[in-house]
């Protein structure tokens, strides 16, 4: 089937986050987060978009935690499904559906597609030998063993040890003991158990799944699975907690988590679609909705082997997707990320460090498509504070101010010149470039392109200078404030998939009606704003400083050594004297000067923090230290090309000056 064959009918799944702890943060960043901006953009779109989630609840991980807090398995399930929920809301997370995989709705589908596949075949008996615990008079399953690690020596919990992570099998673990009873009275027992007969899919898998990834990572990682050969996976456990499988003989066991944690997704809908009165299977056995599905790489193979041959060994026609998107890890050498409450850095102590935009601006801006990507504090740092301050919020925060203070708030509207309509045109193309990056997930091509609409709208209205020409041209000014306004608007639009309340402020600051996540997204092509009263605009972003943020475990910086470098990396650096010849203040900005600086064979331009402190005249003409050889920046949509070096007493910079009059370029070593 070709997309154009289609209908507006969207659907859209994010991996459902395992019960265990707080939200990791390395899940967030591919699963329900690129879900929700890429939900959001379908909607702006005008798709009947429908996002669909929720907690991931059985497994005997759940069982052996409640026993050991003396808690009933559903108390305490339901009790961190209610923490997870409450996190996801604070993340600005909009599911249409937000559901748990332990649902009424959820053990009728299972039983469905269970059925289904035992009719056609595809589910077989076989003989296990399993612990079994005399004293319980029970099978343990999974988690119910622990003993000695026989790699590290550690803590072996049944299918893997909690220090060195090593896969293990129940019966090499040394001197086991029930973690019902503490008792070391384990034998290993033959027990059936039901086996999916996933191999026979292979064939068809080869086929169906070649045009349905959407990266290399995504590809790879199916095609190394199915290389490796696919065998039958046992759907089965000894065990109370999850759905009792619906067969003789097997009255005392449940399925596997992984089984209907997959069938989640279909659960969850059914649940919208009551809840909301719908047909759900519009959305999962209409061909013409389209489905796509997120997550992190270690849940590949689960949505494109599994869960793809669960719903095909059915022969009911059910949706498969038609995209399947996973992301890379976040990793880092700043922070310990952790999944319990108080240690490290998790989805809960990052929100408090600072808010949802933030966070979703930087995870999204580090989005790995297909390759690991790391964190450290010095690139939040960096984005919070050159990106998404001082470039995108100062030229929103400039322009409506500007508005507010000279129009008395009433946009003028006004005959554009070719300057005006040159620059909305350079803006226009890079809509359509961010629309092309969204549909291809690259999320973060796509931000980086709305910032660049912000630094192109800082460049014009420092070139077209408005706090001159309301003086000297009105006409012209209104032109520009027309111009720069609608820009304004545009990205108000633009940036509501990534940062939704972001966008409503913008929207309450241009007074426009309606939902701003619910416009038109064309819309941000439009010269549309008639009669617009601008209110006073606050600013939306503050920035942060390296002492604002606690540590969370980091390992680097605790040892010290980390923050050394080289000889050759110092050698790297072209630390110059320079003259410095001219001095222009940076409207709108308290501190910044722009700066030319005579390098000896070369010029450069420079953004400083040196306003408030130094006069022009007293800074013309003066010898400082210079790195020349820095990656341009952008400061209020001036490019710096290289930075003076000066003491920072009380926050505040003093300029140091060669001993005696030197040529400028002279080298520093
Ligand atoms: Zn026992
Ligand atoms: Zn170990």
């Amino acid at each position: 089937m070709t997309s154009d064959e289609k209908s507006d009918r969207i659907l859209i799944t994010s991996a459902l986050p395992y019960l265990h702890g707080i939200p990791h943060l390395g899940n967030i960043i591919t699963s329900v987060l690129p879900a929700d901006v890429y939900y959001r953009f379908q909607r702006l779109k005008g798709k009947n978009a429908l996002y669909i989630c929720g907690s991931d609840s059985h497994g005997t991980m759940h069982e052996v935690e409640a026993e050991k807090k003396g808690m009933e398995t559903e108390d305490l399930v339901y009790g961190n499904h209610e923490v997870v929920r409450e996190l996801f809301k604070k993340l600005n997370l909009d599911f249409s559906y937000y559901d748990i995989t332990d649902s009424e709705e959820n053990r009728n589908i299972t039983y469905r597609i269970f059925v289904a596949l035992d009719e056609n075949g595809y589910i077989k008996e076989k003989e296990m030998k399993l612990p079994y615990c005399r004293n319980c008079e029970q099978f343990l399953a999974d988690r119910w063993i622990e003993g000695e690690c026989p790699v590290c020596g550690g803590l072996a919990r049944g299918d893997q040890c909690d220090d060195c992570s090593a896969l293990l099998s129940p019966e090499e673990i040394i001197d086991p003991y029930c973690v019902h009873c503490g008792k070391r009275q384990i034998e290993f027992r033959k027990s059936k158990h039901l086996f999916f007969q996933l191999q026979e899919f292979e064939e068809w898998l080869r086929d169906w799944v070649k045009d349905k990834t959407g990266n290399k990572l995504t590809k790879s990682e199916t095609y190394s699975w199915l290389d490796e050969g696919l065998d039958e996976r046992c759907i089965s456990r000894d065990s109370e907690w999850g759905f009792k499988i619906p067969k003789e003989g097997y009255e005392d066991k449940v399925f596997y988590v992984w089984f209907d944690a997959v069938i989640g997704y279909i659960g969850a809908t059914v649940n919208w679609a009551k809840e909301n009165d719908k047909d759900w299977e519009d959305w999962w056995f209409d061909r013409k909705t389209e489905l796509v599905q997120f997550m992190g790489k270690d849940n590949i193979p689960f949505h494109t082997i599994i869960f793809p041959s669960m719903l095909k060994g059915t022969n009911e026609n059910w949706n498969l997707a038609d995209r399947i998107m996973a992301g890379g890890f976040l990793l880092s050498k700043d922070v310990k990320f952790s999944k319990s409450r108080g240690k490290g850095l998790n989805l809960e102590s990052a929100l408090e460090v600072r808010g949802s935009e933030y966070w979703r601006y930087v995870l999204m801006a580090l989005y790995p498509r297909n390759s690991d990507m790391m964190f450290s504090w010095n690139t939040f740092i960096e984005k919070v504070n050159n990106e998404l301050t001082d470039s995108f919020g100062n030229y929103i925060h400039r322009v409506l101010k500007f508005v507010a203070d000279n129009f008395d708030g009433k946009l003028p509207e006004a005959e554009l010149g070719p300057d005006d309509e040159e620059f909305l045109k350079s803006v226009r193309n890079k809509i359509s470039e961010i629309e092309i990056s969204i549909e291809k997930f690259k999320f973060k091509e796509a931000l980086r392109e709305i910032i660049k609409i912000s630094s192109l709208g800082n460049q014009y209205f420092q070139e077209k200078k408005p706090w001159e020409t309301i003086k000297s041209n009105r006409e012209e000014c209104e032109r520009t404030l027309f111009a720069c306004a609608s820009t304004v608007k545009s990205l108000a639009i633009l940036i509501e998939p990534f940062l939704p309340s972001v966008s409503e402020k913008i929207w309450g600051f241009l007074n426009l009606d309606g939902d701003v996540h619910r416009e038109d997204w064309e819309r941000a092509k439009k010269m549309d704003l008639t009669g617009v009263e601008i209110a006073e605009p606050k600013p939306m972003f503050e920035k942060i400083k390296r002492d604002e943020i606690p540590e969370f475990g980091a390992e680097g910086i605790e040892e010290g050594g980390e923050n050394l470098i080289s000889f050759d990396e110092f050698q790297e650096m072209d630390l110059r004297i320079g003259e410095i010849e001219t001095v222009e203040p940076i409207e709108g900005s308290d501190k910044l000067y722009k700066l030319e600086i005579d390098l000896g064979e070369e010029t450069k331009q420079s953004v400083a923090g040196l306003k408030g402190t130094y006069s022009p005249e007293e800074l013309e003409g003066m010898e400082v230290p210079v790195l020349a050889n820095l990656e341009p920046s952008e400061l209020m949509g001036v490019e710096s090309e290289c930075m003076i070096l000066a003491a920072v007493v009380d926050e505040k910079p003093v300029l140091l000056k060669p001993d005696k009059k030197v040529k400028a370029g002279a080298e520093i070593k």
